[in-house]
């Protein structure tokens, strides 16, 4: 399969190049040139499918013409070694819960899966080491050092902003040692993105070193998020509600969603898609308006959705002829501040005892409030509520019990190194591994 720039300014990349690349050379993001539509009878027995069994079929699909099929199914049926349940939470809600990964968010899915495909590659070809870089405000940093550990051939570098981290994320990047490095900045999480941005157009460090980026935009790790979309649609077929499914997505980067489109256009029936956001209502306001306007973002207590100009805004566009009529008809939107966040979680606490993250409750809100008659809705649950401790106890006045995974991580030693953001000091440092 070709990969093409949705800039169309850039020659079309193997599957290789783009996951190498990450950004095509027009800065425009890779889309698959073709999106193959999945066999009806595939949907008609797929309640009668495993996770993994479900995902093999859509990955074959992605990748089946570039990687050999045992290799395929090893790398699918390796990142997907949890569980992504559907929870029944009210009425016509369910919450489809992301967070049994090894880092307790969505992005563990797409982290791993990028992480073996990366390693098949570097065997394959017998490539010098390649580093990754990625800069992190949380969640990122996790799932991608999490995926990448032990991988042989790869290297990460996680930057993250000193001080800006929450104890829990920091300790799940910091304490795994092996081939994880963590960089802790002095600066913000720009800063880090800064000094991973001039990494990658200095001419010295990439003679001296190969090097890699590991963010959403990076077809290895945003199509895998696919696979979960079409076992969510078996698991309401199963529980027979899967008529008029409508699936609501916290969003920031719009990269999770996009993946979501992908499906539906391989012919997963789903009715329509409800993109929730925080403050940071780019989006929302596209839809409102036909005007897609950048802002800076704000911070909200669903942090992870704080993005002013989502990056996959561009791959939504291209999948719609980049007609507003045609997004506004697929996708309809909703917004939420702090304080209707905490709203929310707190009354679906007391009301069902389903407990959720500050970025589910965006996803949960905008169903009750947004489902028509006849219509079941699924949000996704994107992280566990305990990887936001102080704000969820918070809210519910109630003490949150922290998973043996999350506690796991808490009793590892941090080791990081202390780096400026001054990028002549990172370059020093790169080029003396
Ligand atoms: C990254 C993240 C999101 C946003 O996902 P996008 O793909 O960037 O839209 C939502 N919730 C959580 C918990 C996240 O970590």
């Amino acid at each position: 399969m070709k990969y093409y720039s949705t800039n169309r300014q850039a020659p079309v990349a193997t599957l290789e190049e783009a996951v190498v690349k990450g950004l095509a050379a027009d800065k425009g993001l890779f889309m698959p040139e073709t999106i193959k539509p999945l066999p009806q009878e595939f949907y008609d027995t797929i309640e009668t499918l495993s996770f993994q069994e479900i995902a093999y079929r859509v990955a074959d699909a992605f990748f089946g013409e570039d990687v050999p099929a045992e290799t395929l199914k090893q790398i699918v049926y390796d990142t997907l070694n949890f569980d992504v349940p559907l929870v029944h939470v009210k009425d016509c809600i369910y919450s489809l819960e992301l967070f049994h990964g090894p880092t307790l968010a969505f992005k563990d899915v797409g982290g791993r899966f990028m992480a073996r495909l990366l390693g098949y590659f570097i065997r394959k070809e017998g490539k010098r080491q390649v580093n990754v870089l990625v800069a992190t405000s949380g969640d990122t940093g996790s799932a991608v050092a999490n995926g990448f550990l032990g991988v042989e051939g790869i290297h990460v570098y996680v930057l993250y902003p000193k001080g800006k981290v929450s104890e829990i994320q920091e300790k799940q990047f910091t304490t795994l040692g092996q081939n994880i490095t963590a960089l802790e900045v002095e600066g913000t999480f720009d800063d880090c993105q800064a000094l991973v941005k001039s990494a990658f157009m200095d001419k010295d460090l990439n003679e001296h070193l190969q090097l890699t980026s590991a963010n959403s935009i990076n077809v290895a790790r945003f199509l895998p998020q696919a696979f979960y979309y079409f076992y969510a649609y078996a698991q309401l077929k199963k529980a027979g509600k899967a008529d008029n499914a409508v699936i609501c997505v916290p969003s920031g980067n719009f990269g999770n969603i996009t993946a979501g489109l992908f499906g539906k256009k391989m012919g997963l029936p789903v009715k329509r898609f409800i993109a929730a956001n925080n403050k940071n209502d780019i989006f929302y306001q596209y839809l409102q308006t036909g005007q897609y306007s950048p802002r800076p973002s704000v911070a909200t207590i669903a942090n992870a959705m704080d993005v002013g100009d989502p990056s996959n805004f561009a791959r939504v566009l291209d999948l719609y002829g980049a007609s507003h009529a045609a997004i506004s008809a697929g996708i309809t939107g909703a917004a939420y501040t702090d304080e209707q966040i905490r709203e929310t979680v707190k009354k679906t606490y007391e009301d069902t005892h389903y407990l959720l993250d500050p970025h589910g409750a965006c996803g949960y809100r905008a169903l009750e409030e947004g489902l028509q008659p006849g219509e079941t809705g699924v949000f996704l649950e994107t992280a566990h509520p305990a990887k936001f401790l102080d704000t969820v106890e918070g809210i519910i006045g109630d003490k949150v019990e922290i998973p043996a995974k999350l506690q796991a991580f808490m009793k590892g030693e941090k080791k990081s190194l202390p780096m400026t953001k001054e990028f002549a000091d990172f370059k020093k440092y790169l080029l003396s591994l």
